[in-house]
């Protein structure tokens, strides 16, 4: 990966597209890269949908190698939900084939003129820029239908829908998984709306006749990775939990705990959450689609293979198997125990180009403001559909909860730094409480995910009711998560990497196997502190303040049943997450 990708959308004649070298960008990958771009190049205090903004798409460090789980990709620049950075992760394959193309990142940059609307094709003779006017108003899927026609089997996409063409700040950007099919989106932060002002509607990845990314140190690297590859066996979560039942094995634990934000963060348990647990839908799933049908890898390489597919009463594929943010997201969040339901709704979200945390947050606040009742899953149903169309209420919708809460003059919205929190209540999980106020991404559980040791008894365990030692839980994850999430691997190795050293000591094993480097344990985690100080610096200078590192007042005052308490962590305590 020695060069980078720049398109300038905006150039005099149309598109300008230049591969230059790597340069001082060198060794970096995956979130790394993307926010020291978009630390070093974008203005922070651009308009996030102005010609200033950079949007940076860079597979990890190990992508594009033989590395089990290395097939994340990246995607950076500054967030219209937000105001501040952003890096959202995805899944699926693009990754690995931008890794064997030898592109560290992609960087789409200016605007283009008028509503213009582009395909970029990727291959090994280089890249082409035509009109994708044909495309435009299409969701992901009928997007990807028509790149399969015109291009075969063989490609993976990064595409957008109609939520990124309208620019809304909930829109995602979707990656194709090995099915073809576009399931795997970066969700947060609205980076689809950041691709929709770029006027680029696909980027069509085709690495026939490129070889896997070779290592420095060949015998290394296949040693390390096969002691990699059985500590993620060994463990409990990444050898067997995760792949029987995919992420939603999470409902019945989160639930059980008390944790599990129902009724737009109203309570801690769910009546109906059996109803929608990983061992219901796997059960449905096996029932509908034949044995299997409930475990793959959403990209090759994946070997904890969390992923399924849904299909319909009828045997029909309605959609991937939802996950557990986003079975509770469109679920519990909002009263919802209907598998079916949720899975349409989760087509929906999929094929508009939605994030399906932020929307079903944003259901639950409409629920709330009276749009609809909890638990009304036609209801749910019609809502989302209202973005997909564009109207003024689904336009409101799109935008997220921090904006439909405004419009409907409710307090009681999730969110911090605009973003909705994901599914784990921060007064019953303190912990992730503290992630969501305080990593510069906005409410975001895989910035810091102390459910490991708050709830699961990995990595230690830290008591979730009580604030004592969740500020240095956060602090060690946040920093932890942003090294891995350079690397470009699944963040679901992490459970294996805090409870096994040898696993940990396996990925520094591969790292330097790969690239010929002698880094350490402190290494990796000098690493994590420099992403998350290029994003602190960038999100300070956007204008930021340490006040933004709160969660919502109602949090500190409300008792949330059934445990009947508050999130107790004091803000002089939440100003220490980053005094390392
Ligand atoms: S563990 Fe799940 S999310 Fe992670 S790479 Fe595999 S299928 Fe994708």
């Amino acid at each position: 990966m020695d060069k980078i990708l720049r398109i300038n959308m905006g150039a005099d004649g149309g598109p300008a597209i230049n591969a230059e070298p790597v340069g001082d960008y060198a060794g970096s990958g995956g979130r790394g890269l993307t926010s020291a771009i978009v630390s070093k190049e974008v203005p922070p205090l651009c308009h996030a949908l102005g010609e200033d903004n950079k949007l940076v798409i860079a597979p990890g460090m190990l992508s594009g190698s033989t590395a089990a789980m290395s097939g994340r990709l990246s995607v950076g620049c500054k967030s219209p939900l937000t105001g501040g950075i952003k890096e959202a992760n995805a899944g699926g394959q693009p990754s690995q084939m931008l890794g064997r193309l030898g592109y560290a990142a992609i960087v789409l940059e200016g605007l283009p003129q008028g509503d213009a609307l582009y395909k970029v094709f990727i291959n090994k003779d280089g890249v082409e820029i035509s009109d994708a006017g044909g495309l435009k108003g299409l969701g992901n899927y009928d997007t990807v239908d028509k790149m399969k026609a015109e291009h075969g089997e063989k490609i993976s996409c990064i595409s957008i829908g109609q939520a990124g063409e309208m620019k809304l700040a909930g829109a995602s950007i979707a990656c194709t998984d090995m099915e073809l099919r576009p399931t795997r989106h970066a969700g947060r932060g609205g980076v689809g709306a950041v691709m929709g002002s770029k006027g680029v509607k696909v980027i069509v990845i085709d690495d026939a006749g490129m070889k896997m990314r070779q290592p420095q140190d060949p015998d290394a690297f296949k040693e390390a990775n096969k002691v990699w590859v059985a500590g993620l066996r060994k463990h409990g979560l990444t050898g067997e939990a995760l792949p029987s039942y995919g992420t939603n094995a999470l409902t019945n634990v989160i639930n059980e705990a008390g944790a599990y934000p129902t009724n737009n963060f109203q309570k801690g348990q769910f009546e109906g959450a059996s109803n929608i647990s990983g061992e219901t839908q796997a059960e449905l799933e096996d029932a509908r689609g034949g044995k299997g049908a409930s475990t793959h890898g959403c990209h090759r390489g994946c070997i904890i293979r969390c992923s399924g597919t849904f299909y319909d009463k009828n045997g029909q594929y309605v959609t991937k198997q939802p996950e557990y943010e986003t079975v509770w997201a469109h679920g519990g969040n909002c009263g919802i125990d209907d598998l079916d339901a949720i899975a349409q709704i989760d087509r929906l979200d999929d094929d508009f180009g939605l994030d399906t945390i932020e929307m079903g947050a944003t259901i639950g606040v409409a629920m709330e403001a009276g749009l609809a009742e909890f638990g009304d899953a036609q209801a749910a149903i019609n809502l989302v559909k209202e973005v997909g169309k564009g109207t003024p209420l689904g336009r409101i919708l799109g935008s997220g909860a921090a904006v439909t809460g405004k419009a409907y003059g409710i307090e009681r919205v999730p969110v911090v730094k605009g973003q909705s929190m994901p599914a784990y209540d921060p007064r019953t999980v303190q912990g992730i409480g503290v992630t969501y106020a305080t990593t510069p991404m906005g409410a975001d559980h895989t910035a810091g995910y102390s459910v490991t040791a708050n709830i699961l008894s990995v990595g230690g365990t830290v008591d979730a009711l009580k604030p004592e030692g969740q500020i240095e839980l956060a602090r060690n994850l946040q920093i932890a998560t942003a090294a891995v999430d350079a690397t470009g691997m699944c963040l679901f190795v992490a459970f294996a990497v805090l409870d096994q050293l040898e696993t940990f000591q396996a990925l520094i094993d591969m790292i330097n196997a790969f690239y010929g480097l002698s880094l350490t344990a402190d290494d990796v985690t000098e690493l994590g502190k420099s992403i998350l100080k290029n994003e602190r610096e960038f999100n300070f200078a956007a204008g930021f303040t340490s006040k933004d590192d709160r969660l919502p007042d109602y949090f500190k005052k409300e008792k949330l049943p059934p445990h009947n308490i508050t999130f107790g962590v004091t803000d002089e305590e939440l100003d220490q997450v980053f005094n390392w």
